[in-house]
């Protein structure tokens, strides 16, 4: 099985294009590669998550929600692709109507 070394060799190619300064120190080591991963994580925005990814942190900050969990670790991470998505927005409206409704009414289910 080579994939693990076919992906570090295409990890390799990618990092090194644009590196002209570094161009004479010869190939990145795993433990180079695995700083810059975590760097490239770390500078992700929430506003690239998509929409299935957004949908998945919605039922979990539903059920928060339901338990009383304190939200506010996972809203700046939702928040922000609410503001640029109208799809997610609305679904993430619509499952706080459903949400105070359940609340306003515990009896009905
Ligand atoms: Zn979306």
């Amino acid at each position: 099985m080579t994939s693990l070394s076919g992906f570090l060799d295409w990890l390799r190619r990618i990092f090194r294009r644009g590196d002209k300064d570094r161009s004479s120190a010869g190939e990145a080591s795993p433990a180079d590669i695995a700083r810059r991963l975590v760097e490239m994580i770390r500078q992700t925005q929430p506003e690239e998550f998509t929409c299935e990814e957004v949908f998945a942190l919605l039922d979990q900050f539903a059920d928060a929600l339901e338990r009383g969990d304190d939200v506010s670790a996972l809203m700046p991470m939702v928040r922000g692709h609410l503001e640029i998505c109208a799809d997610c927005k609305e679904e993430f409206e619509a499952l706080l109507r459903m949400l105070q409704g359940r609340a306003a009414n515990p009896q009905r289910s």
